[in-house]
């Protein structure tokens, strides 16, 4: 990491006569990535293994997560894997068993998908959960150890000028406004993204109408929830668990209907609201809510699909382009992918703004299809009366492999 001071492109290129070559010969092209979240560092690797230089801007001081949890499927653990990203996400993850589907109306459990030893056998890569605050600092780790990514902070991206030589980005941080420029920008600042909004002209994304609470404890205060993931659906509202940190925390997420909102992921709320929105539940679904003292509430929104990715030298990346309910928990997944492919992309065409398009044009379709079904999710959740008992009759009949298969368009992909 190094002092938020702009670079000169001239003397970064003569710097770079070494390891920074990366056949030896021409200097590495340059990309700026803006934001350094999940989708922002996993593209800080790509690009840098796939011959680039990457300087890596994020808003904020300090780099790090939210303490909640994230599923990692095996897709995006594949790409990792690729990265050699994998190392220090092996000892805090936790691979659980299976996912316990259980239904508030029915009272109890009614479904089970296999994951484990399952999972990896069917897909060749394991399904995991992990503390997002791990994830981010395994991927920070690994990208401060490349030498050919550089990460400041407390740097935002506020404009961009592009010319025939590149694109000029205006960047703000304390010590004021300078400029950089780079071959590309690559967008991954999230579903509030700067560049969306203000360089793209892009609609925002919308509000759903859903609040998710998040909340972690001690699994000492739980020990019969370690090893599996559980999922409760009920009449406008969901809960998941899963068990993070190595097992030693439970991470919970109560989603539930509600106009609040709120641009921040961490706006803190008392028990008491969170339960208001479980009254009829059962008590072993509200034992848990009963748990944590407090939780983090935020704002679910969407992008709608069908807009822009990419305008010549610029391109979103993860929440920017495509941010999605989480009903999938695909979000950070789909931002993985997109680094890869974006990486690929650039590395095979030359030319800049054919290769940003090129990238929208492999993407736009699986992830709007993943953007679909966590829509379809969201209404079978929290369905209520005779739809309710459809569906819950409807998973009882299912063997736990079938429900698993029905993803297998999603877990299978394979980074090429
Ligand atoms: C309740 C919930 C549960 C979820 N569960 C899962 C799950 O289990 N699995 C999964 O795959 N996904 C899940 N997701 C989705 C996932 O969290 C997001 O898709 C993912 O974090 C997006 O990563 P990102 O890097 O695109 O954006 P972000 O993580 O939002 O990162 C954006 C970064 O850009 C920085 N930034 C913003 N503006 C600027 C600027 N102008 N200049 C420079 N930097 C800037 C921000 O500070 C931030 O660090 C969940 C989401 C929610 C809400």
């Amino acid at each position: 990491m190094t002092s938020p001071e702009t670079q000169d492109p001239a003397s970064q290129d003569a710097a770079e006569s070494g390891d920074g070559r990366p056949d030896g010969g021409s200097p590495r092209r340059h990309v700026v990535v803006a934001g350094g979240g999940i989708g922002g560092l996993t593209a800080a690797l790509a690009l840098e293994r796939a011959g680039f230089s990457v300087l890596v801007l994020e808003r904020s001081e300090k780099l790090g997560e939210v303490g909640a949890g994230l599923q990692i499927s095996p897709n995006a653990w594949r790409v990792l894997k690729s990265l050699d990203a994998t190392e220090p996400l092996e000892k805090v993850l936790v691979k659980p068993d299976s996912i316990r589907i259980h239904s508030a109306r029915a009272g109890g459990q009614i479904g089970r998908i296999p994951l484990g030893e399952t999972a990896e056998h069917r897909y060749g890569a394991p399904y995991c959960v992990i503390h997002r605050g791990d994830l981010h600092k395994g991927l920070a780790e690994t990208a401060m150890a490349r030498p050919n990514i550089d990460i400041q902070l407390g740097i935002a991206i506020a404009d961009a000028e592009e010319d025939e030589t590149g694109i000029t980005v205006e960047i703000q941080g304390s010590e004021g406004i300078s400029s950089h420029h780079a071959e590309a920008l690559i967008a991954a600042d999230g579903v509030w993204s700067t560049v969306r909004r203000r360089l793209l002209r892009l609609p925002s994304a919308d509000y759903s109408g859903r609040i998710a609470y998040r909340a972690t404890f001690s699994t000492d205060q739980a020990p019969d929830l370690a090893g599996f993931t559980g999922l409760w659906m009920g009449e406008n509202a969901h809960l998941v668990h899963y068990p993070i940190r190595s097992g030693s925390l439970i991470n919970l997420v109560a989603i539930a209907e509600g106009d609040w909102h709120g641009e921040t992921w961490s706006t803190p709320v008392d028990r008491d609201e969170v339960l208001q929105h479980f009254k009829n539940w059962p008590v072993t679904a509200r034992h848990l809510l009963e748990r944590p003292a407090s939780s983090l509430k935020w704002a679910l929104c969407d992008i709608r699909p069908g807009t822009i990715w990419a305008e010549g030298r610029i391109a979103l990346l993860g929440d920017a382009a495509h941010a999605m309910l989480p009903f999938m928990a695909q979000g950070a997944a789909m931002a993985i992918e997109d680094a890869h492919v974006v990486a690929r992309c650039l590395a095979e065409e030359p030319d800049v703004d054919e290769a940003l398009l090129t990238y929208e044009r492999t993407r736009k379709d699986r992830v709007e299809r993943v953007m679909r079904t966590a829509r379809e999710n969201a209404r079978i959740y929290h369905m209520k009366g005779l739809m309710a008992f459809l569906r819950d009759t409807g998973i009882r009949y299912l063997s736990g492999q079938r429900l698993l298969s029905r993803y297998d368009w999603i877990y299978d992909w394979q980074p090429k």
